[in-house]
């Protein structure tokens, strides 16, 4: 079973994922950090995505798109979740497209419920790995690093994400509302939609979305 996460930002899609990658064996593929590698690799793609990104806009379709079916074609036959993507109606009718083409069929939507003051806390509290990604939260004792501003995995050091500031996160969430939200009911519709309330701690979330994945 395939998942598609659809959160606001900080809802907590990237932790959950690093669970279900290290208990469940998925890929987690996410679009964010996708794009944020190829800022770091300072790709031409790269160089006009970073202030697009931390002004908190969305990144054009095609540019997006483009990275993401690279991705889905290197995993193979290996379950995966998709974590920011789709982001927009057109990016999930494209996104069945290619699900078509690559012959996927079988997935579950999960939206993580969060309202914006909770997301917003979460934003500012968070710091990631620079060097492998990896996300923490300084305000909430069991995302915590075991020591303060290093990486439990890799230790380098942990830094905030650029765009996890008050300004970009309103507009984030705005974006969120205009055009992700939409997105559920096409989902709906489908009848492969999940809600689950993630203003509760991680570990009540991750029991949440096995259960649901395991009932399939
Ligand atoms: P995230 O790590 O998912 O919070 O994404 C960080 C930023 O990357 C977003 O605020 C957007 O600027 C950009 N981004 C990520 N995924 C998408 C997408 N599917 N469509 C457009 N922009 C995206």
């Amino acid at each position: 079973m395939n998942i598609i996460f659809i959160a606001p930002p900080s809802a907590g899609k990237g932790t959950q994922s690093s669970l279900l990658e290290k208990q469940h064996g998925y890929v987690h593929i996410s679009t964010g950090d996708l794009l944020r590698a190829e800022i770091k690799r300072k790709s031409e793609i790269g160089k006009s995505l970073e202030e697009i990104i931390s002004r908190g806009e969305l990144v054009s379709d095609e540019i997006i798109t483009e990275l993401l079916k690279n991705q889905l074609k290197k995993i193979s036959n290996n379950k995966f979740i998709l974590d920011g993507y789709p982001r927009t109606k057109e990016q999930a009718i494209e996104l069945s497209k290619i699900f078509n083409e690559l012959g996927i069929n079988n997935y579950k939507v999960l939206y993580l419920d969060l309202d914006e003051d909770t997301a917003l806390k979460r934003a500012l509290g968070r710091v990631i790995c620079s060097n492998c990604g990896a996300t923490y939260n300084q305000y909430i004792e069991d995302l915590m690093p075991k020591e303060k501003g290093i990486c439990d995995k890799c230790h380098e050091q942990l830094v905030s994400r650029p765009d996890d500031t008050e300004k970009a996160m309103k507009q984030r969430f705005e974006s969120y509302v205009k055009f992700t939200k939409p997105v559920l009911k096409y989902y709906e519709t489908e009848g492969v939609l999940s809600i689950i309330d993630a203003s509760k701690n991680a570990k009540e979330v991750y029991e949440e979305i096995t259960n649901i994945i395991s009932c399939e």
